[in-house]
């Protein structure tokens, strides 16, 4: 019966692991895989790697390769998609020539078709049609991880310029300042992407500087610092991780609201190794960080923030996209994006994938929670402006 449904295959190749899927016509998935990627050989060991990952998913969904309708590859590199190659993908070993991936692949699979994409452009598609974006008509995906990955859609459509937008990692969040893998300074990969912040790490620790990093990454086997290795650091309270993630979350911060009063989007999704691995108390410091430079909404949109029911004009807008968090996460969100005049903001964020639920504390700490119609003393339940009203009335 399984073999007769039209089951698809996902292939996301990133720098240190290979995530392989199988998925029915429901999208539910039916098999799934992990492999770490090759780290040194070529082109071929890591498309020999994708296609064993590959199989063993499909192993897991009782499908045979071949009789799949297709397979999906997210690649990081300058995807050419009709020629089915992918060059100089500089996270992968030795790849800096452009390899025939899809044909490789397909031969591996025993001739099944398979489709390559950008890795962030079809995980902001993914965002948009399947996750936490899902019916948003504006969206900006940032994926922290190795480095850091950004895909727009625009009026409900994806975004690519003349062949390179949604770079948000490229952007200058520091004029000058530290010195990005890309050759230029001041970038927010610089400080944010995890390739770079081992970097930083490993110069800091070679000076002298004490950090359990390379320990943990040691005893767990692991040939980078992986991002499962920047939060067991974080846990156990390492001084040299936490000083470079709050960097990292600062630069994310000023990057992010700067694109979103560029491009206004309705909601943020945060994904990535690292946005995956840190969740959600990362993704509510994220959306803290932005509210500072973010511009304030126009005074119709203000009035709106305060009012419980949106304006007519507002109600036309597809709801904010907050429904893949938690509803402590969500409250997190939503007092975050408060000012401190208590005026709500704009932008939404949320992370993909699974989320760990954020703890009560975080949303009842948050800044712009409280009333502001009556000074907090002369209210009795001083937690939100509507029941507060509510109080006042019944007084
Ligand atoms: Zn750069």
């Amino acid at each position: 019966m399984l073999a007769s449904m039209p089951a698809r295959g996902g292939i996301d190749l990133g720098g240190t692991k290979i995530q392989t899927v199988v998925v029915d016509e429901r999208d539910e998935v039916l098999g799934q895989a992990r492999h770490p990627t090759p780290q040194s050989g070529g082109p071929q060991d890591v498309a020999d790697a994708m296609a064993a990952a590959l199989r063993e998913a499909a192993a897991g969904a009782g499908v045979e390769p071949r009789a799949l309708a297709g397979v999906g590859v997210g690649s990081p590199g300058a995807i050419d998609a009709s020629a089915g190659s992918v060059g100089q993908a500089r996270n992968l070993p030795d790849w800096e020539g452009v390899f025939p991936l899809a044909r490789a692949l397909s031969d591996a699979l025993d001739g099944v078709a398979v489709t390559l994409g950008n890795d962030v452009s079809v995980a902001t598609d993914a965002e948009v049609r399947l996750g936490a974006g899902r019916g948003a008509r504006s969206l900006l995906g940032v994926f922290w991880g190795t480095g850091v990955g950004g895909g727009v859609v625009l009026d409900g459509r994806g975004w690519d310029g003349e062949g390179a937008a949604g770079e948000i990692g490229h952007m200058v969040v520091k004029q000058g300042g530290a010195r990005c893998p890309c050759g230029r300074r001041g970038c927010l990969e610089a400080y944010a992407g995890r390739g770079a912040m081992e970097a930083r790490a490993r110069r800091r620790h070679h000076d002298g500087e004490r950090t359990d990093l390379f320990h943990l990454m040691r005893k767990h086997g692991r040939p980078r610092l992986t991002s499962g290795i920047w939060a067991r650091a974080l846990d156990h309270g390492d001084r040299l991780a936490t000083e470079l993630v709050d960097e990292a979350v600062a630069a994310l911060g000023a990057g992010i609201a700067s694109a979103v009063n560029l491009l206004d989007v309705q909601v943020v999704v945060i994904g990535g190794g690292l946005g995956l691995r840190l969740g959600e108390p990362y993704r509510a410091r994220i959306a803290a960080a932005i509210a500072p430079p973010l511009q304030r909404r126009p005074p119709a949109r203000r009035a709106a923030g305060r009012a419980r029911r949106p304006r007519r004009r507002d109600r036309r807008r597809p709801a904010r996209r907050l429904s893949a968090q938690p509803a402590a996460g969500r409250r997190a969100v939503q007092a975050a994006r408060r000012a401190p005049c208590g005026r709500a903001r704009r932008a939404a964020c949320a992370v993909g994938g699974r989320l760990r639920p954020a703890p009560p504390a975080t949303a009842r700490s948050a800044p712009g929670r409280r009333c502001r119609a009556r000074p907090a003393a002369a209210c009795p339940r001083p937690r939100s402006r509507r029941r507060c009203r509510a109080a006042a009335r019944r007084r």
